[in-house]
C-alpha cells in the first residue's frame, strides 16, 4: 500500500508517521515528477489552505490532483485539506479543488478557540481525541455527504464517494484509529 502524502506545506510529517505506524508506505508529493501512478491514495495535511493552494497551482500539481481525486482516488484530508477539497467556502471568496459536496466555514471558531481538544465519536469509533487549530467547521453538507462527527453540534468530519475529511487533525495524536480507517476503506489496513 503506496500513500502519497501532499507535502507542499503543514503537517504532512505527522501524516506519514502515522501511515507508517500502520505499515504503509508514504511517498510526498512535492512536485508533479512525485505524483505517479502506483499510488493507493493521497493524504491532503492541515496547514494554512491559501497557501496550500497557491503552491499546488504553481507547482503544475493541482489538475492532475484534482482528477486523480475525481477519479475515484481516495483521499484523506485533514483541516486545510478539508479547506482545499470542499465547494464551498462561506467566509472566503476561493474555491480550490471544489470536490466535496460541503460549504465550509474558515476558522471557524473565532479567537477564543483558537485551539482547543475535544473527546469525538467518529463514525464507529469512540473518543476520538480530536485537535482543532485555527479549524474549520462544516456549516453545510449535501445529500450524498455522509457526517461521520459533530462537535457542539457543527459537523467537523465527512466522507463522501472516496473522499474522507475532517476539521481536526488526527495525526497529531498517537491515536491511529482514523487513519487505520482510512487504510481499511481501501483494503490496506494491517
Ligand atoms: N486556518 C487554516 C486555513 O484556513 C486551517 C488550519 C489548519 O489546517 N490547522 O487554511
Amino acid at each position: 500500500m503506496k500513500i502519497g502524502v501532499l507535502a507542499l506545506q503543514g503537517a504532512f510529517v505527522e501524516h506519514e508517521a502515522a501511515l507508517a505506524a500502520l505499515g504503509a508506505e508514504t511517498v510526498e508529493i512535492r512536485r508533479l515528477s512525485h505524483f505517479t501512478d502506483g499510488l493507493d491514495g493521497l493524504v491532503l495535511p492541515g496547514g494554512e489552505s491559501t497557501v496550500q493552494g497557491k503552491l499546488l497551482r504553481e507547482s503544475g500539481l493541482f489538475q492532475p490532483v484534482k482528477e486523480a481525486i475525481s477519479g475515484g482516488m481516495p483521499v484523506f484530508a485533514t483541516c486545510a485539506g478539508l479547506i482545499l477539497l470542499a465547494e464551498r467556502l462561506s467566509n472566503d471568496d476561493a474555491v480550490w479543488l471544489g470536490l466535496l459536496d460541503v460549504t465550509v466555514r474558515r476558522n471557524a471558531y473565532g479567537r477564543q478557540l483558537g485551539s482547543f481538544r475535544a473527546e469525538l465519536k467518529v463514525g464507529g469509533i469512540e473518543k476520538f481525541p480530536a485537535v482543532f487549530i485555527r479549524a474549520p467547521y462544516v456549516e453545510q453538507a449535501g445529500r450524498e455527504t455522509e457526517i461521520l462527527a459533530r462537535a457542539e453540534e457543527k459537523i467537523v468530519a465527512v466522507r463522501q464517494k472516496n473522499m474522507l475529511a475532517t476539521a481536526f487533525h488526527p495525526e497529531l495524536t498517537d491515536d491511529l484509529r482514523l487513519h487505520r480507517f482510512f487504510l481499511e476503506q481501501i483494503g490496506g489496513a494491517k
